[in-house]
């Protein structure tokens, strides 16, 4: 069976997402339908310990718009969308978080500003609805995230963005593996405008990033695209030298004034602090050293194992 050739791709990411999938497809073609202009769903199943790539498999037999990517293995939410981008054949290319948090029913709206002129629309979640821990730890990245890209954007990690094919394109383009899409889409310098989208309580199921796994992601951005923290830890390394010269001024001051004196418990915290110091700018350089020993490797981003699609009618 051949497919009219899509204008719009809509790329979900799914990682253990089984009974969101019914309601996310039929919300998807719900919001697609009245727009008229041809769509697909390229859904990547990012090796799903559940029976999502199965479920997927079986609304494909109601839905052929539905295109199912099959990943070998759970690399992650960034590589899982690019494995969408490398399928997706619209001239607009739309994602979406599978968990239904952001309404399909704002696609459209997304669209339409891309219509307007812009390269890349974001959407913004004005009323998260997540945890206090949560929307904290996202203010503190969006802000450092702004600096170091000079990006203007209020809502950097909302899952539902809108791309023209150009971008896609160029970002496919890529070979690093830290990737980031809000940090990726600045240093492309393209034009980024941004719409209010509304934002639900995960459907069912749990977040995939816990704090442990936003600290782990957020400092694996930070260091991808800036070179800051080496920065910072040659100015804390000056400061504790001066800190050490002043010590210094300080004992020999009371050898000349008092004579000799015993000081071993506070040398002995100074080693310990100055240890600890020097092994926390050990492992920052390491960083970057583990980032040079990935990239040299120049293993894929992501390994395909499956796709379950029709082919689009030849429109040539
Ligand atoms: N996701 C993925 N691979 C992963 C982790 C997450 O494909 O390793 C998908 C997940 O299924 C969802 C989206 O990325 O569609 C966002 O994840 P989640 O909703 O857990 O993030 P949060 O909303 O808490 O930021
Ligand atoms: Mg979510």
């Amino acid at each position: 069976m051949s497919l009219e050739t899509p204008e719009i791709s809509i790329v979900v990411p799914v990682f253990n997402e089984a009974p969101n999938l019914e309601r996310l497809v039929d919300e998807i073609v719900h919001a697609m339908e009245p727009m008229g202009r041809a769509f697909e769903i390229v859904t990547v199943d990012d090796g799903s310990r559940d029976n999502s790539f199965a479920v997927l498999a079986t609304i494909r037999e109601r839905e052929p718009r539905l295109r199912v990517v099959g990943l070998a293995r759970n690399f992650g939410q960034n590589p899982a969308t690019y494995a969408g981008f490398a399928q997706a054949r619209g001239r607009i290319v739309v994602t979406i978080d599978a968990d239904l948090q952001n309404p399909p029913s704002e696609i459209p709206k997304l669209v339409e500003k891309l219509d307007e002129g812009f390269d890349v629309v974001q959407g913004w979640r004005e009323q998260r609805q997540d945890s206090v821990l949560r929307r904290m730890a996202s203010r503190a990245i969006n802000g450092t995230v702004s600096k170091i890209t000079g990006s203007e954007i209020n809502d950097l990690g909302s899952g539902i963005k809108a791309y023209r094919r150009e971008v896609i394109d160029r970002l496919c383009l890529s070979t690093h593996h830290a990737r980031y899409l809000p940090a990726e889409t600045a240093w492309l310098g393209v034009k980024v405008g941004e719409v209010k989208v509304a934002h639900r309580s995960r459907a069912a199921g749990e977040s995939k990033y816990g704090l442990f796994a936003l600290l782990r992601v957020n400092f694996d951005m930070i260091v991808s695209i800036s070179t800051a923290p080496v920065k910072l830890v040659g100015t804390a390394g000056a400061l504790i030298s001066l800190i050490g010269f002043g010590m210094t001024v300080r004992i020999l001051f009371l050898r000349l004034t008092m004579g000799n004196f015993n000081e071993l418990a506070t040398v002995s915290a100074l080693l310990f602090f100055l240890a600890g110091v020097q092994m926390v700018c050990i492992s920052i350089l390491c960083e970057y050293v583990s980032r040079i020993y990935v990239e040299v490797q120049q293993r894929p981003y992501y390994i395909v194992g499956s796709v379950l699609e029709d082919a689009p009618a030849d429109d040539t």
